[in-house]
């Protein structure tokens, strides 16, 4: 497929971007010590070297006030210029532009120094913001300006001026943070005066040729939030004192809506980019689930938006574009919106990366080099570990077979990619299907390795990612008829009556309850690809107001109808869902609410018979009358070749659900998967 749209150049500020791909902002932890800067530097430079016209840094704080969390980056003093010109010169050198985004985060910093608006909590912090002084304000408007200063010196293209998400300037252009009665509150103009004078003091101090992009909040998706009308006058204003481009928001952090995670419709968004680009005498950048190519050819195409932006698909693929230009598009490694290794470490303060591509944030770390001596490879198993070893071995040079018991590659994934809002998935398949082509990866699918064949093969490694089964929980009853396993249901061999209970309630509990109650609208098949994800439903789920006429974007929410009545059980007793992830749990957990899941902990499974399923809650004995029960108690790893192998002294390494099937996922399967490939010399 061509892109004239994604690959036609634009002029900013006086630079020539060589094409409409911006790669948006995103933390990776790696802003925060001055050591990590080279670090910083090379994950840059990989992005430009893959083809992005302009990068944004991580949210770099104006001062301490505005800081994410204590020591974290900041741009306030000379001394700190040094590291970020390493940054600046590591992009410059690939031939893109760089912004550095000024992030002051207000009531969303974590920690007691805290300024905002009002003195207001954020329901999602413990620390409550000082009101500002008229005289504060100033200074925080002197500190915006300050770091524009000082990131012109370190040699960045220009800022990026967050001002969407909830932070510090979105508080103040929000009545629900904004109870101001002077001139910074109240009127439109007066709650907008804050943005409009960094904007405008920006400008003055920095120069015509030096790129002001703004990040407009289009929807805030919280109650007392912004109209779009005043949206779209200040994003006329903020045009008029100086901003060269507009970036858009979608979203308050503390917003009750999911807006990147997996079961958002890829560029979900891109209606409400236009409605702005239709008011905007600037260029508007359009974000938010676009991370295919075609799918960003189409928001340019229709005239959505004059450039796409994306953080974690460059994360999952920094040559993202350079091949979809080259007509590589089924190598792209595509971002599956699962925030597993991205946001949610960061969220638990570790460094960002990707549960597809290990190496991100890892680049001066995790090399792939031709190896030394290539050797005869065997990997057993084509699940996610097994895929990730073949094809970075492969990609050192190393001779590879993978052996596949299934007719298909994908172990747990095949499952995985069945759940509404995971049909991403898919993607990952494609992309490890197309990798193992590419490199000459020899796959035997439908061939159940042996120890016998492996020696007569003569491998020199074998690596066992013969990954999981399902565990069979000793409960009396459990070879009843009533019974489905989760491979069987997901994987398409059985369908569940209009009742069912689920034995198990972590990650996959949570799934299998996904899928059972998708509505009639999202036919769960297990070959819907994630383009065909449509977007009426989702708007409706999660009450997004399309006429953009209400206050915050938000109209009610219309739940759908579940097909079925489910009840979803653990024995650990409490609340469910501990163990999702940080950034996509509460999702889970409010899908299923509002679909009438009926989940219980402290359970105690009696038995299982043509009645249904008979269990006891606080010693109290009931029979939950369903037409099936689906078994979710986890896994146990297949390792039957271990023991073999080792006994002919063949050298064998044991990686994925295969070695630890406890706290399986896929994010530690892909990770070992590569790690191992960049040690096996
Ligand atoms: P899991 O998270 O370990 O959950 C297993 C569930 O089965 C638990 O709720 C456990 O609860 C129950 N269980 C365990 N042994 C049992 C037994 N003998 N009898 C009855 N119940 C038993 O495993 P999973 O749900 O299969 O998920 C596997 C991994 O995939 C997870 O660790 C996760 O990392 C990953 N995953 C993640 C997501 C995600 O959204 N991030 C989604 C899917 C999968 P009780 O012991 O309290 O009964
Ligand atoms: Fe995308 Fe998941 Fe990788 Fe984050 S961890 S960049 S969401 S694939």
């Amino acid at each position: 497929m061509d892109y004239p749209h994604l690959l036609a150049p634009l002029t900013v500020a006086g630079y020539t971007l060589r094409n409409r791909l911006v790669m948006g902002s995103m933390h990776t932890g790696l802003e925060d010590r001055a050591r990590d800067y080279p670090r910083l530097a090379a994950y840059f430079a990989e992005r430009a070297r893959g083809g992005a016209a302009l990068l944004v840094t991580g949210g770099i704080a104006p001062n301490r006030a505005g800081w994410i969390a204590p020591f974290a980056g900041k741009l306030s003093t000379r001394r700190e210029v040094g590291r970020h010109r390493l940054v600046a010169e590591a992009v410059h050198a690939e031939g893109a532009r760089i912004c550095l985004q000024i992030l002051h985060t207000g009531r969303y910093g974590y920690h007691p120094l805290i300024v905002s608006a009002s003195a207001e909590r954020a329901p999602i912090n413990r620390f409550r913001p000082r009101a500002l002084t008229r005289a504060g304000i100033e200074s925080q408007i002197d500190a915006f300006v300050r770091c524009a200063e000082l990131a012109r010196e370190a040699g960045y293209d220009g800022v990026e001026i967050m001002g969407s998400e909830g932070y510090f300037i979105n508080q103040f252009l929000a009545p629900r943070t904004n109870r101001r009665r002077d001139e910074w509150g109240g009127s439109r103009e007066n709650r907008a005066r804050l943005a409009l004078e960094i904007v405008r003091r920006t400008r003055s101090a920095v120069g015509p040729d030096f790129i002001l992009m703004f990040r407009i909040s289009c929807l805030d998706l919280v109650e007392q939030g912004s109209r779009f009308d005043d949206t779209a006058w200040l994003a006329r204003s903020l045009a008029d004192v100086g901003v060269d481009l507009l970036n858009t928001g979608i979203g308050w952090h503390e917003a009750r809506v999911p807006t990147i995670a997996g079961m958002v419709p890829r560029a979900a968004f891109s209606w409400v980019t236009r409605r702005l680009r239709e008011v905007s005498p600037v260029p508007v950048v359009a974000t938010n689930r676009i991370n295919d190519p075609a799918v960003a050819e189409r928001v340019l195409a229709r005239g959505d938006a004059d450039l796409v932006s994306m953080a974690r698909p460059l994360l999952a693929d920094p040559y993202w574009l350079a091949k979809a230009a080259a007509g590589r598009e089924r190598e792209i490694n595509t971002c599956i919106a699962c925030n597993q290794a991205c946001l949610d470490h960061v969220f638990r303060k570790q460094r960002a990366s990707c549960l597809v591509n290990p190496r991100a944030a890892y680049e001066t770390e995790l090399v792939l080099r031709p190896a030394r001596r290539p050797r005869r490879i065997a990997v057993v198993g084509g699940g996610p570990a097994g895929l990730a070893c073949a094809a970075a071995c492969a990609e050192r040079g190393h001779r590879v077979t993978l052996f596949e018991r299934e007719a298909e590659l994908g172990g747990q994934i095949r499952y995985a990619r069945a759940v509404p809002g995971k049909e991403e998935f898919h993607e990952t398949l494609r992309y490890f299907g197309a990798r193992l082509a590419a490199l000459g990866v020899e796959v035997r699918l439908g061939v159940t390795a042996t120890t016998d064949g492996l020696t007569e093969q003569a491998f020199e490694q074998v690596v066992l990612a013969s990954g999981v089964r399902a565990r069979t929980p000793a409960i009396e009853g459990i070879d009843h008829p009533k019974v489905i396993t989760y491979p069987e249901l997901l994987g398409g061999q059985r369908v569940a009556g209009r009742r069912v209970a689920i034995i198990g309630a972590g990650g996959i509990g949570f799934d299998v309850a996904t899928f059972l109650t998708a509505p009639a609208l999202l036919p769960a098949k297990a070959d819907r690809p994630a383009d065909a994800v449509p977007l009426e439903p989702y708007l409706d789920e999660w009450g997004i107001d399309r006429t953009l006429g209400c206050a915050g974007g938000l109209s009610e929410p219309r739940p759908p109808d579940p097909p079925r009545t489910v009840w979803l059980l653990q024995r650990t007793p409490g609340r469910l869902g501990r163990t999702l992830g940080a950034t996509t749990g509460w999702i889970h957990r409010r899908v299923l609410q509002q679909r009438g899941v009926v989940m219980q902990g402290g359970v105690r499974y009696r038995r299982i018979d043509d009645a249904g399923l008979h269990i006891e809650v606080d010693g109290r004995q009931e029979t939950l009358e369903v037409d099936h029960v689906v078994v979710c108690a986890g896994q146990e790893s297949v390792t039957d070749l271990a023991a073999g192998l080792a006994e002919r002294g063949i050298r064998q390494t044991l990686i994925g659900g295969a070695r630890l099937a406890a706290e399986l996922d896929a994010e530690r399967a892909i990770r070992e998967g590569f790690e191992l490939a960049v040690a096996l010399d």
